[in-house]
């Protein structure tokens, strides 16, 4: 398998979203020279999405004025399941019409550099360990906190994948035994109670049966367009329904992580989006209740703090998939 060239001063990163493309070039440090985006269409198929992309890194390229011989290779963030090994894309749900694509392979002999494949999340844990919250952590559990509630974990200083690619699922937990369904066929996972919908949807039903929420006149069109945004601006207001969804969120959260913690005893546990949004509002009652949920000696040794990077993760999560490629070679 081709290694990124560690003398090549500099990396192409491709983050591929449902919605979005982005290509950057950057050097080992993170630092970005240049960024393109352009609308993904995956409806277009997998070949033209590849040919964008193809076209994207060649843009950076000449407007950083860099030939391929300038470029260690290509880390490509991307929605799982993906398999890293041969970098093959197995259906995502955020890619309609792609199907074992054989991703790696087509960017290789397009653009004539080594590729390395990841799924978003385990990128976005490589992101945050090596430019955001996690960095000097040699063990760091990362979830995000938005749409879905997806995860990845760093232990001893790697990545940790599993066989299939498909460790670190931590939203997919069961917290709640026939609990609420879930996107992916199970009940009463984290998913299903704390992502940014799971959250609204507790919110609507409580604000049903609570007439006069504050959370109904906030959400700027009645109970049905209620979101997480609403709950957490309407909890700061001192709102008793908002305050009870809150506290009902940070419980469900400090029983997912306490099982994280007991299990793997790790020194950081970063999570993204809504809690960086929540601050201490979220973030303090997740503390305080995870404390019930872990022996002390570990409770003590962990942090949860919110994710360090915000928007930039997308753009740093390709470059930190290649970093972590060359690393784990032994060559950093
Ligand atoms: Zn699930």
């Amino acid at each position: 398998m081709p290694q990124p060239d560690r003398n090549a001063p500099y990396l192409l990163g491709h983050d591929i979203g449902g919605t979005k493309l982005a290509v950057v070039i950057a050097d080992w440090n993170g630092n970005i020279l240049h960024k393109v985006r352009r609308p993904t269409e995956a409806g277009r198929g997998p070949e033209a999405v590849v040919a964008s992309l193809v076209d994207m890194s060649r843009e950076v390229m000449a407007r950083a004025s860099l030939a391929t011989a300038d470029v260690a290779g290509v880390g490509v963030s991307c929605g799982g399941p993906l398999d890293t090994e041969t970098g093959v894309v197995y259906a995502p749900p955020n890619l309609p019409g792609w199907d074992e694509v054989p991703l790696k392979a087509w960017l290789e002999n397009a653009l004539s550099l080594p590729a390395f494949v990841e799924n978003d999340a385990n990128a976005g844990a490589l992101a945050e360990w090596s430019f955001g919250a996690g960095r000097d952590f040699r063990h760091m559990v990362y979830m995000t906190m938005s749409t879905g509630i997806g995860g990845g974990i760093i232990l001893d200083g790697r990545l940790y994948r599993g066989p299939n690619d498909t460790a670190g699922e931590v939203g997919h937990m069961t917290i709640v035994r026939d609990g609420p369904a879930c996107g992916c066929g199970k009940r009463g996972c984290l998913e299903s109670l704390c992502s940014g919908p799971s959250i609204a949807r507790r919110a609507r039903e409580k604000a049903r049966g609570t007439p006069g929420s504050l959370m109904v006149d906030l959400s700027g069109g009645g109970l049905a367009a209620i979101t997480a945004e609403t709950v957490m601006a309407a909890a700061r207001k001192d709102d008793p329904c908002a305050r009870e969804i809150v506290d009902e969120t940070a419980r469900y959260m400090a029983t997912g992580l306490g099982n994280v913690v007991n299990v793997l005893n790790p020194e950081i546990i970063v999570i993204g989006t809504i809690l960086v949004k929540a601050g201490d509002l979220l973030l303090e009652p997740i503390r305080n209740y995870l404390r019930n949920e872990t022996w002390s000696r570990v409770y003590d040794t962990v942090q949860v703090v919110p994710a360090g990077l915000g928007d930039a993760v997308g753009d740093l999560a390709a470059i930190a998939v290649i970093r972590q490629a060359a690393q784990a070679e032994g060559s950093m």
